[in-house]
């Protein structure tokens, strides 16, 4: 076997890849984060190949995904850091639950100058299902961490290469769960091979670095929430969590950024009470376009849960995401 070099760092985070069910046939009542990042390693057949012979795993976390949280947040950021400063590092791949992939590779994106390539990936079925998705999806990231010119924050599932910025779990059970909306994917991998439909997403320069030194050196992680804009809303939510003393609120409006005639009235009384609040849609597809006079600032182009994260950064001191 021909040595790379460069080696690949696996960061193990938890999640169905590595959940474990008590009958190989049960793909939804299993226990996630169970299964240790060097077993996982281990039992994919072909991996230290397909990673070009240097190999090392590191236990970050084992939560399910769902769980996820600033703690975990901060120590993974401050792994993958380290690994991407290393000169013997040629890429980082993360094993994660597929619950809230898309917000921790939205979170490494702003906050690492990811010059390597940092593929995420997970599975919809645990490590002891008959048919597990998991290692196929691990050798998926190896192809991808290897791949020339690959860089950035990026997400591989069910053979698929998606952007941090787009992608979204748009599936609760099958195991292609994943889509980049409008963007479309990345690309694909086959067969070992990365077809790209699009460019590697440009050098990303860790807009939101200082932010994450912040929290790094103790400064506590602002209180964000998300209200969804419905027929029939109030503004009782949004006023208790103003008594409540949240900083930023991030609405889930509909359509173009369209907000409930009750909620909007809390959300301008929140602002004036200086809290942050911004605008997405609930809509699967597209972005608000902006409109004269809107009372209430937009997150452009982000998902809510993405929205979410750009504002607590913010808060923090980071500029607005581009
Ligand atoms: N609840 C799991 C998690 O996000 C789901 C999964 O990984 O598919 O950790």
């Amino acid at each position: 076997m021909q040595v790379d070099t460069q080696k690949i760092v696996v960061l193990g985070t938890g999640g169905t890849i590595a959940g474990r069910a008590q009958a190989a046939g049960d793909n939804v009542g299993y226990v996630a984060g169970e299964v240790g990042v060097q077993a996982l390693v281990d039992a994919v057949p072909g991996l230290a190949q397909a990673a070009g012979g240097a190999l090392a795993a590191e236990q970050v976390a084992q939560i399910d995904s769902k769980d996820m949280d600033g703690a975990v947040w901060l120590a993974l950021a401050q792994r993958v850091q380290a690994h991407l400063g290393d000169p013997a590092v040629r890429a980082v791949v993360v094993t994660h639950g597929t619950d809230t992939v898309e917000e921790t590779a939205w979170f490494l994106h702003c906050v690492l100058a990811a010059h390597k390539p940092v593929v995420l990936t997970c599975a919809m079925r645990p490590a002891t299902a008959v048919t597990p998705d998991g290692p196929q999806n691990l050798l998926d990231a190896m192809a991808v961490a290897r791949a020339p010119g690959a860089r950035g924050v990026l997400v591989v599932c069910a053979g698929a290469l998606h952007g941090a910025r787009a992608v979204q779990k748009v599936h609760p059970y099958r195991v292609d769960a994943f889509a980049s909306g409008e963007a479309g994917p990345l690309g694909w991998v086959e067969e070992g091979q990365v077809r790209l439909a699009q460019d590697w997403p440009s050098a990303p320069d860790g807009w939101a670095q200082a932010a994450l030194e912040k929290i790094a050196n103790g400064a506590p992680w602002p209180r964000v929430e998300i209200l969804t804009s419905h027929a029939g809303a109030t503004g009782a939510v949004a006023d208790a969590l103003v008594r409540d003393g949240v900083q930023g609120l991030v609405v889930a409006a509909t359509g173009n950024g369209t907000v409930h005639h009750a909620l909007e009235a809390a959300l301008l009384r929140a602002q004036q009470a200086g809290v942050a609040v911004r605008l997405t849609t609930r809509c699967a597809l597209g972005q608000v376009v902006p409109r004269a006079g809107a009372p209430l600032p937009l997150a452009r182009g982000l998902s809510p849960v993405k929205a979410r994260i750009a504002l607590l950064l913010e808060l923090l001191g980071a500029p607005a995401p581009q």
